[in-house]
């Protein structure tokens, strides 16, 4: 499994994909993180068997976790919406079915985040806080990080009520059929606001509604699978 556009944006030292409707990575409701089928297609993605992954349980809230090797040990699934880390060779996962995955990477500090934004976060701002989490934590600066854009629900096909209005003024796209969210877009211009560069932002532009080979939960409602992007600094 590769995602070009996401190994053409960041240097090899980066892994960095999201899957696709080949395999449903929901997190399961307890116990372990993945099932025999999602542990043999991991295996094969990282030529090697049970590649310790850091987990969470997303709850559209703005908790983010740092993972650190004691972290690792504990083996618990936290709520949370996103991982930070600056540990080689551990890959951080979230997963998603139309909300967006975000993929930080700081080459100088040699750091990496990953987030679930769906309205929720992006109204709590949680790319933001993950960055500037990564400030804290690692001393990244804002000029040195790439951040990309997986696939998400998009505005051609995101219709939301009215109150969206409220929440993201300058995100919504008005069309006869009602008011519809820019998603990326929205997290886009938080992170202009922080003082991130345009072009160090890259969005893939793919929407899972009406694009091909995604699981959408606007479409196929709770039956929906979800798709895993996985983010790992090599070491
Ligand atoms: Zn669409």
């Amino acid at each position: 499994m590769t995602t070009p556009w996401l190994s053409k944006f960041f240097p090899p030292e980066v892994f960095a994909c999201v899957t696709n409707r080949s395999i449903n990575f929901a997190l399961p409701k307890k116990g372990k993180p993945f099932g025999q089928k999602q542990k043999r297609f991991l295996s094969s993605l990282f030529s090697k068997t049970d590649v310790p992954i850091i987990n969470v349980r997303q709850v559209h809230g703005r908790r983010i976790v740092t993972a650190t090797p004691r972290y690792l040990k504990k083996g618990k699934i936290v709520e949370a919406d996103g991982v930070i880390t600056n540990v080689l060779n551990l890959p951080i996962a979230v997963r998603t079915a139309d909300c967006l995955s975000v993929f930080i990477f700081d080459p100088k500090k040699k750091a990496i985040g990953l987030v679930h934004a769906g309205w929720k976060g992006t109204k709590k701002k949680i790319v933001p806080h993950a960055v500037r989490l990564m400030q804290r934590k690692f001393g990244s600066r804002l000029k040195d990080l790439k951040i990309a854009f997986g696939p998400s629900i998009r505005p051609c096909c995101y219709q939301v009520g009215k109150d969206f209005q409220k929440y993201f003024p300058k995100d919504v796209v008005h069309k006869p059929s009602g008011l519809c969210l820019d998603l990326p877009l929205a997290n886009q211009r938080q992170l202009t606001a922080l003082g991130i560069s345009k072009k160090n932002i890259f969005d893939c532009e793919l929407c899972t509604f009406c694009g091909p080979g995604f699981f959408s939960f606007r479409r196929e409602g709770e039956k929906a699978g979800r798709m895993i992007s996985l983010l790992m600094l090599r070491g």
